[in-house]
């Protein structure tokens, strides 16, 4: 049996620490056939998913299990990549980021442990997916936010810094309360949790001293188990708003009108602003549009979208209040969007007491995943996903670059961009590719690293990479001579000595390992 093991780990330790781990939980859970080891990697990988090959997954359903597992962790020198679902879409699923790197698979840990309707939050374990607690939630009253399509774990997504639709819809900011295991197995409660007893936990975030929870968010210092999310209360009423402008040239003035109007709460919550590229994906897929390997001509896109009947921008968001509010929400946005030539409205509305309908995003679902068929199948995908200020230059400015660098490495430019607080917007640009061809994944490989640098030259750092791009999306936070790397460095120095947890995530790499470490400012794809 061909095997793959940890760096500098010999065989017949990996073989004792596969045996303490049965001896912990069950042989049945631990897993290291060829054909397991493929189930943990990335279905849609840009380029060798051998390179994310874990060495086997471990499958605990307890915390007192997982500190077994860490204890023979410790003792053998093995790398853990926890995962909670390990659906992580478009970031490496449930691969590694270090070849030989064991899945810590949590997804048995899978209890909703309180749902509480006055204070309006949940606690859950690292296994609750939005289908569990989608279905723990009927009847109550209580709205959960969930992202375009509910693959994963609510733990998983708010820890990955994922997003929605609803007041709450930047899930890591919904976080209240975590409780953690540390690499040397101790156990500890974030924020009030750790007043014994305490009824806040989930109330008050600040805690006493430094706030740890986002700590525990897009890094590897320790695991969480339990965590505590906000929910939203069942609102009186609700409308989603789709304005589409007609002209590539109109993101600038889209970007500044939407500005004021969510800094002053008209809108309360999450937009998404969507490309003309975004629009023609519509037609499911590209053969039906166009043959060539190179980018969509915008010929074709403009064709296509006058076709649809779409303008080249859109931009999609929920008002949430009771009925006369939305009145006047509704207003006033309308004011500032007719001033914008050839700006079109569309609105639905619902009140509380009527059914909840498809747009309302209340329910859950797999349907957008189908994108990724976009080339005909089997589809890989990742993305590109710069943060900017909410201002209509620099946003233009960046998108601009963007776009010219997908037009010229032949990847056809999907961009949806996303207003999370009032002050900055995400895009997330898609990179779609046919995962079995090899010239068009190199192509993606090679996009997505000159856009790193490019960002990176104009003061731009991304919100999250796939496994195969941590290290550079690390290396563009890099004042000071990376001095937040070393920071963070000495803190997992400090709390995981032996290197275990998930080394290399976010370019964090613990000191026995960082060699592994992809060299800085490379240029080669
Ligand atoms: P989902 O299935 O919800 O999309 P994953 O389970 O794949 O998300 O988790 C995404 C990433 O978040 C993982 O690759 C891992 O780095 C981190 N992560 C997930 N769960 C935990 C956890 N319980 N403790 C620490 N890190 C976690």
């Amino acid at each position: 049996m061909r095997r793959v093991l940890p760096p500098g780990v010999p065989e017949p330790d990996f073989d004792l620490a596969l045996q303490a781990f049965a001896a912990v939980v069950g042989r049945q859970w631990v897993f290291t056939t060829e054909e397991d080891r493929h189930s943990y990697m990335d279905p849609m990988s840009v380029g060798d998913p051998a390179e994310h090959e874990p060495s086997g997954a471990v499958a605990p359903q307890s915390v007192e299990e997982i500190q077994g597992i860490l204890k023979a962790a410790n003792q053998y020198r093995i790398p853990l990549w926890p995962v909670s679902m390990g659906k992580n879409f478009a970031y490496g699923t449930a691969a590694p980021r270090m070849r030989g790197t064991m899945v810590l698979d949590l997804k048995r840990l899978n209890r909703v442990l309180e749902v509480n309707a006055e204070l309006a939050y949940a606690v859950v374990e690292p296994g609750v997916s939005f289908f569990d607690l989608h279905r723990h939630l009927q009847g109550r009253k209580l709205w959960m936010s969930g992202p375009s399509h509910s693959w994963g774990s609510v733990m998983g997504n708010a820890l990955e810094h994922g997003v929605g639709y609803t007041l709450y819809g930047v899930h890591a900011e919904a976080i209240c309360g975590m409780e953690v295991l540390l690499a040397n197995g101790e156990i500890f409660r974030t924020g009030m949790g750790a007043v014994d007893g305490s009824r806040e936990w989930q109330t008050y975030k600040q805690g006493y001293g430094p706030i740890w929870d986002g700590a525990f968010t897009q890094a590897n210092f320790g695991i969480v188990t339990k965590m505590g999310i906000w929910l939203m209360p069942e609102p009186e009423g609700m409308a989603s708003v789709t304005i589409s402008l007609p002209n590539e040239e109109d993101l600038a003035v889209l970007v500044d009108t939407l500005r004021p109007l969510r800094l002053n709460d008209t809108i309360n919550s999450t937009y998404t602003i969507a490309n003309g590229v975004r629009h023609v994906f519509r037609v499911g897929s590209r053969d039906r549009l166009y043959q060539g390997r190179d980018h969509l001509p915008k010929q074709v896109i403009a064709d296509q979208l006058k076709k649809q009947g779409d303008g080249w921008w859109s931009v999609t968001f929920n008002l949430f209040d009771r009925p006369e509010g939305l009145d006047i929400r509704l207003r006033v946005i309308r004011e500032a969007f007719d001033r914008i030539p050839g700006s079109r409205m569309v609105i639905e509305r619902w009140r509380q007491g009527e059914p909840l309908a498809a747009w309302m995003r209340q329910d859950v679902g797999l349907g957008p995943l189908g994108v990724i068929d976009w080339h005909g199948g089997p589809g890989g995908h990742t993305d590109f996903g710069p943060v900017m200020a909410a201002v209509g230059s620099r946003v233009r400015e960046v998108y601009d670059l963007v776009y010219r660098r997908f037009v010229e490495h032949g990847i056809d430019c999907f961009v949806g961009m996303f207003g999370l607080g009032s002050r900055s917007i995400v895009m997330v640009a898609d990179l779609i590719y046919n995962k079995n061809d090899e010239e068009m994944t190199g192509r993606a490989r090679a996009l997505f690293r000159t856009l790193t640098r490019d960002a990176a030259r104009i003061g731009v750092g991304i919100y999250r990479a796939h496994i195969s791009f941590m290290d550079d999306g690390a290396d563009m936070y890099r004042h000071n001579d990376h001095a937040l790397m070393r920071f963070n460095e000495r803190i997992k120095d400090c709390l995981d000595p032996n290197g275990i947890l998930a080394p290399g995530k976010q370019g964090i790499w613990p000191k026995s390992l960082r060699t592994q470490r992809s060299p800085r400012g490379r240029r080669e794809p």
